[in-house]
């Protein structure tokens, strides 16, 4: 597979349709900039998620072409355990069994100093130093350890920004988290630096103001809507 260099986006005439459901895209074109940042808002179940699972290769494209760096998305690295490339912080975040240092590194011991420097930032060491073994202690299926969901989602956002990613698609992976760790979360995603390119469903003002462009998905279009109006 081709390694994403850049962080750039494409729409191509994408339709997509569950099966034989009614299609939730139609005829969808758009592109987006390496090092841009991109909000998406919707209704419920108006296909924020889908959007994003598209541009991941997670859910493929009816008809049309969706490129990334200019290739299609399906040629593309998105192994998430690899620098660069594409990582997804998907709505719902799971925890692997294993550690919380494992999670987030996804058992990979070379990625433990920037894992435990971004977790750091976001505000997860205050969190897991309450903790009696701290970033050992063991999580996920089967362990005594139940962490709050909040918890969960930001340990999901620190694995997928460890990676360094060039893309980052991350679905209001914040639905959780308290008000410290949201604000964390947006002061990382506004100092995040242009090699990255940020596309973020979510509702709140607070994220959508850090974006160059919201995309409004109205019925089975996208619609992007200069944002920064105010600026
Ligand atoms: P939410 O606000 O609840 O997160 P969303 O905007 O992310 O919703 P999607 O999850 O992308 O919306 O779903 C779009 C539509 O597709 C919804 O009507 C949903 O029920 C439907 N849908 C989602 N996943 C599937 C699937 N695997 N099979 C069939 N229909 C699906
Ligand atoms: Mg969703």
């Amino acid at each position: 597979p081709a390694q994403i260099s850049r962080g750039s986006v494409e729409f191509r005439d994408v339709t997509f349709a569950y099966g034989k459901h009614a299609p939730i895209f139609e005829h969808v074109s758009l592109s987006i900039e390496h090092g841009e940042r991109i909000a998406i808002s919707g209704d419920n179940g108006s296909g924020k998620s889908t959007l994003l699972r598209l541009m991941y290769g997670s859910s493929i494209a009816s008809s049309g072409e969706i490129l990334l760096d200019g290739m299609p998305v399906a040629d593309c690295y998105r192994n998430a355990q690899e620098s660069g490339g594409v990582a997804f912080v998907p709505q719902r975040g799971e925890l692997f069994r294993g550690t919380i240092l494992e999670n987030l590194t996804m058992f990979k011991p070379s990625l433990r100093r920037v894992a435990l420097r971004i977790a750091s930032d976001l505000g997860l060491d205050e969190v897991v130093y309450r903790l009696p073994q701290g970033y050992n202690t063991r999580v996920g299926e089967g362990s005594a350890e139940a962490l709050p969901r909040g918890v969960t989602q930001r340990i999901a956002v620190v694995r997928a920004l460890t990676r360094q990613p060039r893309i980052l698609l991350f679905d209001e992976a914040n639905a959780a988290m308290d008000s410290q760790g949201d604000e964390r979360l947006r002061q990382y995603f506004e100092a995040l630096d242009r090699d990255t390119t940020l596309i973020m469903v979510t509702l709140r003002p607070s994220l959508q103001k850090l974006a160059d462009r919201l995309f409004k998905i109205e019925d089975t279009a996208v619609n992007p809507v200069r944002f920064r109006l105010d600026a």
